[in-house]
């Protein structure tokens, strides 16, 4: 009778220390906002793109299920820094003012930050956006950029990509400050618009985690360390992004 209690006890114990390696109960929950074509955007109510299926990997080599919570872009970093979630990845830059309070792993893709206007703008450069009104989405480094440099007063914040270009068609606003790959899925959806050629800014990608989580970090960057050796990043990439001239 009692070696059963303590076998069970020890059937138990061994439960609670597995399910505690991935978080919570064999899953890796994920942290998105899905209106950022095409890194997470939905298709017939999935959520796909380029960060779901690098997700899915990291996933699948931590032998764990994941899990995509859709929620707005400000809110995902608080959501890893309390633990609701196991990580954040949402074309996410990598910037000083988030490692203040979050950890991020090594890069897996480039952005650059461009500006869209009205086909018949004359807004031709950066320096054409003085005294203009900007749009921008809620709390992105597009946010955080067209504030340093042309101040509050000329910065619109939306909490969706697609709102601000909504009222960029409108005429509410001038331009859009976003990640280069939406402004061409926006731009290619919407008639009218078009991107100004000269680059706004150039960032780098990474997923976020818990400060509090270093092992997890750890099996991240392993991972992502080894599907960038494999081709399997540049794959997902080129699927959703295809190179030019192929
Ligand atoms: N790369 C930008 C940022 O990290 C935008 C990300 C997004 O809107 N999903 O702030």
């Amino acid at each position: 009778m009692k070696k059963s209690i303590a076998l069970l006890l020890a059937l138990l114990l061994m439960t609670a220390v597995l399910a505690g390696c991935g978080g919570n109960s064999g899953k890796l929950t994920m942290a998105t906002n899905a209106a950022f074509e095409p890194y997470e955007y939905y298709e017939n109510e999935k959520i796909v793109g380029i960060d779901a299926e690098i997700a899915e990997k990291i996933a699948d080599k931590l032998g764990l299920e994941l899990e995509i919570r859709d929620m707005e872009f400000n809110s995902i970093l608080g959501a890893v820094q309390t633990g609701t979630v196991d990580m954040g990845m949402a074309g996410m830059t990598v910037d000083e003012e988030r490692l203040k309070s979050v950890n991020f792993s090594d890069t897996y893709a480039n952005g650059i930050q461009v500006i869209i206007v009205r086909e018949d703008s004359d807004i031709k450069s950066a320096d054409d956006l003085k005294d203009k009104q900007i749009g921008v989405q809620d709390a992105t480094t597009g946010d955080v950029f067209a504030t340093d440099d042309f101040g509050d007063d000329h910065v619109k914040r939306y909490s969706k990509g697609s709102d601000a270009v909504l009222a960029l068609k409108n005429g509410t606003i001038d331009a859009v400050i976003i990640d280069n790959e939406p402004a061409k899925a926006f731009v290619r959806a919407n008639e009218g618009l078009k991107i100004v050629e000269t680059e706004y800014a150039n960032e780098e990608y990474a997923i976020a985690v818990s400060k509090d989580n270093d092992e997890l970090l750890e099996k991240i960057n392993k991972a992502l360390k080894e599907l960038k050796e494999d081709g399997t990043i540049q794959e997902i990439i080129d699927k959703y992004i295809p190179p030019e001239g192929k």
